[in-house]
C-alpha cells in the first residue's frame, strides 16, 4: 500500500510515545510528536517555546490555533509526504481532529487508522508518578488526565464514526504491547 498515516490516542503515561517511536522506525514512517516538538521549542527558547512553557508546566493545552499550525506545517514537509506519519499527541481536541481532517483532505489524503492505546487511569497515574518527569507533579498529572477525559475522549467516537478506530490494550510488557500494535497495523496494510 502507499504511505501509512496513523494517529495514536492514549492517556498520558500509556506508553504511546515509546511505542510510536518504535513503530515509526519499524514501518519507516515519520513519528510526529507534538509534545516533543513543543519541548524542543521550549529548550531552544523560540517565541513559541516561551509562550508554551507556562502552559505546559501547568498541564494545560497549548491553543488549537498554535498547535494546528505547527502540525499542518510539519505534515506538509517532504519527508512526511514521502513516508507517511504516525501522529503522537495530536489531535487532542475536536477542533484539532477537524483541522487534521481538513488538512489531509486538501492534500487528497486520508487517515488509515486511529489506535486507542488503552490503559486505565489508575495505572497511568502510577506510571507517571514512578517516572517523575519534571512536569509530572501530582497536580499536573491530575489536571492533564482530566483534560484528556474532557477533550480527547470524545475523539474516540469521532474516529469510530469514520471507521478508523481500533482499541489496543497498553497493559503488559513493552514488547508485548508493540506486537499487539504491529498486529493491528499489519492487518490494515494487508487489507489495502
Ligand atoms: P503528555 O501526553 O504527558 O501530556 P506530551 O508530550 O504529549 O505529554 O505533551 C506535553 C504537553 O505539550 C501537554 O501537556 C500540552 O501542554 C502540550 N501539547 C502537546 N500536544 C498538544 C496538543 N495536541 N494540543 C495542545 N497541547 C499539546
Amino acid at each position: 500500500m502507499e504511505n501509512l498515516r496513523i494517529v495514536i490516542l492514549g492517556r498520558q503515561g500509556s506508553g504511546k510515545g515509546t511505542q510510536c517511536l518504535r513503530l515509526g522506525e519499524s514501518y519507516g514512517v515519520i513519528h510526529i510528536s507534538t509534545g516533543d516538538m513543543l519541548r524542543a521549542a521550549v529548550e531552544s527558547q523560540t517565541e513559541l517555546g516561551q509562550k508554551a512553557k507556562a502552559i505546559m508546566d501547568a498541564g494545560d493545552l497549548v491553543s488549537d490555533e498554535i498547535i494546528n499550525a505547527i502540525v499542518a506545517q510539519r505534515i506538509g514537509m517532504n519527508d512526511v509526504s514521502e513516508n507517511g506519519f504516525i501522529l503522537d499527541g495530536y489531535p487532542r481536541t475536536a477542533s484539532q481532529a477537524q483541522a487534521l481532517e481538513e488538512e489531509l483532505l486538501v492534500k487528497g489524503l486520508k487517515l488509515d487508522l486511529a489506535i486507542n492505546l488503552e490503559v486505565p487511569v489508575s495505572e497511568v497515574t502510577q506510571r507517571m508518578l514512578d517516572r517523575s518527569r519534571a512536569d509530572d507533579t501530582e497536580e499536573a498529572i491530575r489536571r492533564r488526565l482530566e483534560i484528556y477525559e474532557n477533550e480527547t475522549t470524545p475523539l474516540l467516537e469521532w474516529f469510530e464514526d469514520r471507521n478508523n478506530l481500533v482499541v489496543v490494550s497498553g497493559l503488559g510488557p513493552e514488547d508485548e504491547v508493540f506486537s499487539r500494535l504491529k498486529g493491528v497495523i499489519d492487518g490494515i496494510i494487508s487489507e489495502n
